[in-house]
């Protein structure tokens, strides 16, 4: 990796956009393009980070760290100077390509009946919803002649296990959904693991924006779940994508006053409700109030409407959550 490759590097993710795109904010400025903020690195309670935006440093006055972005995603994502680097590599290089991918596979959606179908049985039917989430679906064999004739390379295709080994479209009968740094697909075919991702992290939780600023949070497992529950009008919904935090969507949770509403499954083993309760612990450690919602025995928040459940019904259960 020579000096060269490193500069370029830095040039194309400017510190303030890499940092914003991991949902800090900058509270108050300073003069000479400086800002100071809440710490990512630590468990900060006043500012005492401080990014320039001139010179593309951060510094810290808290845990005393400091440096370049690519400094910043070491100490983030705990990971050593190559590894960095890659990170980095992989994060300018995905967003062009995903936006490229999510476009393509809503085109789809609309061409394939039993995409459809499957979604209107599992209780998404507005197109607002389909808007809002920007769902798609991946036919398989067809995405990765699209995306060449848009000049990427087979290579790249496959770094971003779009396409696999062999040079096949990886997502082959699958809802898509975008998120922010990867894309999730659900299979239609009972015969193929239902849940797939693109290698790397999940990200943080789903659609934090719209949500972070409402004080009361509804926090569940599945995106399915996260579709009935947005389209029956419970707006501050978010999503973990399994019952298993990473430590960007625990941060998340803690990153303000509110409460969080942990709505997993009320699978048959308990493994849901266990995980809830194990999640409520550590966030009431951080001083964040959680509150366990109780679905009917078997019912996962997707079921729950499918089956009649109605907003009226869900508002009780809410209302009924035990911390
Ligand atoms: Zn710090």
């Amino acid at each position: 990796m020579n000096r060269q490759t490193l500069d370029d590097l830095k040039q194309q993710i400017p510190l303030m956009g890499y940092l914003q795109a991991h949902d800090w904010h900058p509270a108050r400025p300073l003069s000479g393009g400086r800002w100071m903020g809440l710490c990512p690195l630590h468990e900060d309670h006043q500012p005492s980070f401080l990014v320039d935006t001139n010179k593309d440093l951060f510094y810290c006055y808290g845990c005393g760290r400091g440096g370049d972005v690519i400094r910043f995603a070491e100490l983030y994502h705990q990971v050593k100077f190559p590894q960095a680097v890659a990170w980095l590599s992989q994060w300018r290089g995905a967003e062009p390509l995903l936006h490229e991918v999510a476009r393509f596979y809503c085109i789809q959606l609309h061409r394939h009946s039993e995409a459809v179908a499957y979604l209107y049985q599992r209780g998404i039917r507005s197109r607002a919803l389909l808007d809002h989430m920007r769902i798609g679906y991946a036919p398989g064999g067809c995405l990765r002649g699209w995306l060449t004739q848009f000049g990427y390379s087979l290579p790249t295709l496959r770094q971003a296990g779009l396409v696999t080994g062999v040079g096949y479209d990886a997502y082959v009968r699958r809802i898509v959904f975008p998120l922010e740094d990867n894309l999730y697909g659900r299979s239609l075919s009972p015969s193929a693991p239902p849940h797939r991702f693109l290698p790397g992290s999940k990200g943080g939780l789903y659609a934090w924006k719209q949500v972070q600023s409402y004080p009361k949070v509804i926090l569940v497992e599945g995106l399915f779940d996260y579709a009935v529950l947005w389209e029956a009008g419970f707006h501050n919904v978010t999503c973990s994508l399994g019952t298993h935090l990473n430590a960007h969507q625990f941060r998340q949770l803690c990153d303000g006053p509110r409460t969080v509403y942990l709505t997993f499954d009320a699978d048959g083993n308990g493994s849901g409700q266990q995980a809830a309760q194990c999640l409520s612990r550590r966030l009431r450690e951080r001083g964040t109030t959680a509150r366990l919602v109780s679905l009917p025995d078997g019912h996962d928040p997707n079921s729950f409407f499918v089956q009649g459940g109605d907003a009226r019904q869900f508002q009780s259960l809410l209302e009924a959550a035990q911390p």
